[in-house]
């Protein structure tokens, strides 16, 4: 059976439990729990920072952390990453005791502790080969209305919280796509439309 990533490399799926035939995401009530929960979950991580950076610099500057592109871990108990840092995360779970903690809803707060106290891999120290996976090339999530939308179809009368099951806030605190902005005349200009031209008025 094919395994698959969804919107971040390292939490692995099999396809036949989440993609349809058609390579669509199913419907979540077809969706086996465990996959669904960490489905929902990653639609509240995939713009979330990696944790070594953010341990770094904190929420003053927020800015300077890489945007995660890698999960491991139990859902909420997970660590996220961005490349430069998998390294340190993989000699943790290798030579420092981490792999002790696998499968614990600890796991994150264990590897967070270790970051903290100032541990990183030794200079050199290779990260683990990927199955040549470009995350570029994984399919996307379906935004969180949209689970919520799929979640709130298939389970009367046992409605289930994205919010909660996802995290909070995250919907919220996207940053606005600056291509969101209003057409500014420069912008009409900049594109190449002139706007001094005469048209003919003969309407
Ligand atoms: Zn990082």
């Amino acid at each position: 059976m094919a395994k698959v990533s969804v919107g971040l490399r390292g939490w692995r799926f099999d396809e036949d439990e989440i993609i349809t035939e058609n390579g669509e995401l199913k419907p979540l009530e077809e969706i086996p729990e465990e996959p669904r929960e960490r489905l929902v979950r990653l639609v509240a991580l995939v713009e979330e920072p990696c944790d070594a950076c953010y341990l770094e610099h904190g929420e003053d500057e927020i800015h300077r952390c890489n945007q995660a592109e890698i999960v491991y871990g139990e859902p909420r108990g997970e660590v996220l990453l961005c490349p430069a840092h998998e390294p340190d995360f993989v000699y943790w779970f290798r030579e420092a005791g981490g792999s002790e903690h696998a499968g614990t809803i600890e796991f994150g707060d264990r590897f967070h502790e270790w970051v903290a106290a100032g541990n990183e891999a030794p200079d050199g120290y290779a990260a683990i080969e990927h199955i040549d996976e470009d995350p570029d090339a994984l399919p996307d999530l379906p935004d969180q209305q949209e689970i919520q939308r799929r979640v709130e179809e298939g389970f009367e009368g046992d409605r289930i919280d994205i919010r909660e099951l996802a995290g909070e806030g995250s919907a919220d605190e996207r940053v606005n796509d600056p291509d969101d902005e209003p057409v500014s005349e420069t912008d009409l200009q900049d594109a190449g439309v002139d706007l001094s031209t005469e048209y003919p008025s003969d309407r």
